[in-house]
């Protein structure tokens, strides 16, 4: 014990039913763990949700703990209606390598804006080597502004590549 200086100030019935729980587990800060107990001292009311929550818990610690046949798995599957498997077919196939995936690249490079102004970029250099013969590292700057552009479709190539060969797989 720390002495009286460190004294909290009291919690309210509100405050005190919100932390229940975590007072039963045991997982509050000592405390705050303090204060909920000064407060289920001095509140009846609170004092009875406590007694409440803690029988719950006990008669749900009580309980005996149950262990899934080993074959559940299966019979969870088997119980599954044919149509309704064949109708998550959508869901299990198409199942690409994440770095084909769209959400691996970054959302910088996947935004429209980002491509856009990067196309804007690369014809305006195009356009400036050419007409006003700037000087030929305007060409870096045109491969840069396609570059964003390029990897999405790049990549949605790929994508698209790879789910046809596992069809093609699935089919054969
Ligand atoms: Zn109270």
């Amino acid at each position: 014990m720390t002495g009286r200086k460190a004294e909290q100030p009291p919690i309210s019935c509100a405050e005190c039913r919100a932390s229940l729980q975590d007072y039963l587990d045991g997982t509050m800060v000592k405390t705050e763990s303090m204060r909920v107990f000064l407060h289920l001292r001095d509140c009846a009311d609170c004092e009875a949700v406590h007694r409440q929550w803690q029988a719950t818990f006990e008669a749900l610690e009580s309980m005996p703990e149950l262990e899934p046949p080993a074959d559940f798995d299966a019979r969870v599957l088997a119980a599954v209606p044919y149509d309704s498997y064949r109708a998550m077919a959508e869901l299990r196939a198409p199942r690409v390598p994440v770095i084909f995936a769209e959400e691996s690249l970054p959302a910088v490079v996947r935004s429209p804006v980002t491509r856009l102004a990067g196309m804007v970029v690369a014809a305006g250099a195009g356009v400036a080597m050419g007409w006003f013969d700037g000087p030929s590292s305007l060409a870096y700057l045109v491969l840069a502004g396609l570059l964003p552009e390029a990897v999405v479709r790049l990549q949605g190539a790929l994508r698209g590549a790879v789910l046809v060969l596992q069809r093609d797989r699935g089919r054969a």
